[in-house]
């Protein structure tokens, strides 16, 4: 018997505890593989996760769902991929059999891998199971894209599917509520569509100054203006075709309502904190015809499209990576996506290897 190999991993102990720790790395699953991480998103999500009790008491537990990596050790009776193969992995394996998978809706699979339960891609490697091989969640990364800009693939594929379902398109006037790193794939991708006009609201100045790259035709800062107010003058008074709000806040939930046009739609993009309920004017909703939508991930096909649109060079993934640090300083990086210092913050674990991502 070989000594069990050991990595290092950034371990969840508890709401803001993390620490970077040698553990064993993960034995190779029976007909799967495991990955050596080479990139990783540091995610909204994530941020929210470490930094709260997200698994009631049950830690140490490592995040990261962001994965993109290499082909490090496979089992012999996994045959679809060989040591060195470059990979994305996307965290929720859907089973494409069930109901909601067979009416084209796989991002509410009924038989949707444990994927909250799996140890993340925070540590130098992860395992892929046999199940996962099996399923729709392994892309191959091209060799003239880099891993860490298919990184992107993950986080990108909510806001394609978000903007796939409501149409985005020619002509539009969209109002984005969060400049944050999907407030602002928002904005690109929505230019791209051909949006005409796109606002974006936000509390932090820096973040919004930052946005402005990526196609935001007017900023607001709602601690200092009344963004409704800022969204009727704008529009010549009527309001904008779509509104999504893609932050946390119930606030901006209330407000969304009021800033699309009559017979608009307003997104609820970004949850809120769980239990949290938004008061809305539902006649206002109702003489106007709005529509209302609650987005929620992406299926099969829009993770395949989302993937294609992140590793092209018209989505030029490179400028939102504000920050590429490596896995021991995830703490900075929280701090820096937190403070809005960062737009996308990349990780890089193996950090001490000169290896290519
Ligand atoms: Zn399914
Ligand atoms: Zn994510």
């Amino acid at each position: 018997m070989k000594m069990q190999a050991k990595m290092r991993a950034a371990m969840m102990y508890g709401p803001s505890d993390i620490r970077i720790e040698q553990i064993d790395r993960p034995a190779v699953p029976e007909g799967g593989f495991v990955l050596k991480v080479h990139s990783i998103g540091l995610c909204g999500s994530d941020i929210r996760n470490l930094t709260t009790d997200s698994r009631k008491g049950d830690y140490p537990f490592i995040y990261g769902h962001e994965i993109v990596g290499t082909v490090n050790e496979v089992s012999d009776s996994c045959t679809e991929y060989k040591v060195g193969d470059r990979l994305y992995i996307y965290p929720a394996d859907h089973c494409m059999k069930c109901e909601m998978c067979r009416t084209g809706h796989s991002e509410m699979c009924e038989n949707v891998g444990d994927y909250t339960n799996r140890q993340g891609g925070f540590a130098d490697y992860y395992a892929v199971s046999a199940e996962q091989v099996a399923r729709d969640s392994i892309y191959r990364v091209p060799e003239n894209v880099t891993l860490d800009r298919a990184s992107l693939a993950e986080p990108l594929s909510s806001v394609y599917a978000c903007q796939e379902n409501i149409g985005v398109g020619f002509g539009d006037t969209l109002v984005i509520i969060g400049a944050g790193p999907i407030g602002c794939f928002h904005s690109k991708l929505a230019k791209l569509r051909g949006a005409k006009t796109v606002i974006m609201i936000e509390i932090n100045d820096s973040r919004l100054e930052m946005a402005k790259q990526f196609g935001v035709d007017y900023t607001i800062n709602s601690m200092k203006e009344d963004p409704i107010e800022a969204v009727r003058r704008l529009t010549n008074g009527k309001g904008a075709d779509k509104v999504i709000s893609a932050n946390p806040s119930t606030q901006a939930q209330q407000q969304a309502i009021f800033m699309a046009k009559k017979t608009g739609i307003v997104v609820f993009f970004g949850g809120v904190a769980k239990g949290a309920l938004t008061e809305l004017d539902t006649n206002y909703i109702h003489y106007n015809g709005l529509w209302i939508y609650g987005h929620f991930g992406a299926n099969s096909m829009q993770v395949q499209k989302a993937f294609e649109l992140a590793i092209s060079d018209e989505f030029e993934a490179d400028r939102f990576m504000t920050h590429v640090l490596p896995l021991s300083q995830i703490n900075e990086g929280i701090q820096l996506t937190r403070t809005g210092e960062a737009i996308k913050v990349v990780l890089h674990p193996n950090e001490d290897e000169d290896i290519d991502r």
